[in-house]
């Protein structure tokens, strides 16, 4: 932090003591600038749009106002709030935040997830037995419990959109809409993301009276290293494709391998690039790694190759039974994996925090998926790496117009050899 408001700690902004103890307990103490420009206005009960990079902190910005409003109601009305994130893992992290944040509250505000993947019968049981103050849920869950009076909406005080625009880019139909529709009118909106597409602003305008827009915009702290130019330029750059888009960047250095074929291999694309994939890990000290691809059809075989090569692995994506997705994600918070082969379901949000090296296997679909990848390392303010791998055919003209959009070019790097046949 630099700036007038570069001393500010969490206790200057008169928080209830109970959140000031937990953000001890983890050792947080100095808000970032998201939070410093955020919470007034959220705890004030505005509607906010909220747009700072990734791994900045937003997620303590919902997190307190949740908190807050679940201590001062009873749960038994119904939870006061309902927190809507686009994936199963991200959900559950959320939810974890959120417990933390309520546990030091007299009237020990309980939080519940809901996500698919486990029967609703059993979330409608959780909810009688142990009412929720906040309730964590995916949308379709979500609208599910809303619509059949599980959840009761009554006493809601607060909605929460984190990673809105991928709530809202259609890909959903209309479910978060529709669950806005049947909540109160009289409560706080909340919305979150790091990228922000133009229409975004059109679809939040539907669900948000009057919101208030924060955008923290702070120079990326190894400009050089982050693009070839910093955010304060780029916005005028015109082959952008849009300035907003930019907000993720991030103290990440991104880099790109082309690999070659050999003219008389049978060696396939994936094989060449998981080669290079091999090498690339072995050649670079890092802490935790995750490599996305754009199919989970190959990733087993990625993971094999790894594992042959020494490297703690394991592969998750969307057709992984739940229970199993949940053991993965917790072996990777526990330090018990190295390596996590995913596809875009860990693009957003997710939060392994010593995770410094982002791989892209597959070129990413749009730039936007292209930013919220690279956003999983370098998590508040750590240095990471991002490397896309790519072929000299196709996927240099994809990613060619990807950096286009993006408003800069990615440097070179050589692809490391192997150390040895693995
Ligand atoms: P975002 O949602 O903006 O991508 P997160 O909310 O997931 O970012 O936070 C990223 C990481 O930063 C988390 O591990 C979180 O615990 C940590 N963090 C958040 N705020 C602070 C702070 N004020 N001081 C230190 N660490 C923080
Ligand atoms: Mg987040």
């Amino acid at each position: 932090l630099s700036g007038p408001d570069a001393g500010l700690t969490f206790s200057d902004l008169a928080l209830p003591p109970p959140i000031l103890c937990a953000l001890a307990r983890q050792e947080i103490t100095h808000p970032s600038p998201v939070q410093l420009r955020a919470l007034p206005a959220a705890r004030l009960g505005a509607d906010v749009i909220v747009q700072a990079k990734s791994g900045t902190g937003k997620t303590l910005v919902f997190g307190i106002v949740a908190a807050e409003a679940a201590a001062s109601s009873s749960s038994l009305q119904g939870p006061a709030a309902l927190l809507i994130a686009p994936t199963r893992e991200l959900a559950a992290q959320i939810a974890r935040v959120t417990q933390s944040l309520c546990d030091g509250f007299e009237n020990s505000p309980h939080v519940s997830l809901f996500i698919g993947g486990c029967p609703e019968r059993e979330d409608a049981a959780r909810i009688v037995q142990l009412p929720p103050a906040i309730a964590v849920a995916t949308p379709g869950r979500a609208l599910a419990l809303v619509e059949r009076g599980n959840l009761r909406v009554a006493a809601m005080k607060l909605l929460v959109l984190d990673e809105a625009d991928r709530l809202l880019d259609g890909s959903l139909g209309d479910t978060v809409p529709r669950i806005c529709e049947m909540l109160p009118m009289r409560k706080q909106t909340l919305a979150f993301s790091a990228t922000y597409p133009a229409k975004l602003q059109v679809l939040l305008r539907k669900v948000m009276r009057n919101a208030t827009h924060i955008q923290v915009q702070r120079r990326p702290q190894l400009s050089e290293e982050v693009g070839e130019k910093d955010a304060s330029t780029a916005s005028k750059d015109t082959n952008a494709a849009d300035p907003n888009q930019k907000a993720v960047l991030l103290g990440v250095r991104q880099r790109k391998i082309q690999v070659e074929r050999g003219v008389n291999t049978s060696e396939t694309k994936l094989e060449a690039k998981t080669a290079a994939l091999v090498a690339l890990i072995q050649k670079n000290p890092f802490s935790f790694c995750i490599v996305f691809t754009n199919s989970k059809k190959r990733n087993k075989s990625v993971v094999d190759r790894l594992s042959r090569a020494g490297f703690a692995s394991a592969d998750i994506h969307a057709g992984i039974r739940q229970l199993e997705r949940t053991a993965i994600m917790k072996s990777a918070a526990d330090g018990n994996l190295q390596v996590l082969v995913a596809t875009d379901l860990l693009a957003r949000g997710v939060d392994i925090d010593i995770c410094d090296l982002v791989v892209h296997l597959d070129i990413p679909h749009d730039s936007a998926t292209y930013l919220h990848r690279v956003g999983r390392a370098g998590r508040f303010g750590k240095l990471g790496l991002s490397v896309v791998i790519h072929d000299s055919g196709d996927e240099a003209a994809e990613l060619h117009s990807m950096e286009k959009g993006l408003g800069f070019s990615m440097t070179k790097m050589l692809a490391p050899r192997l150390s040895e046949a693995v």
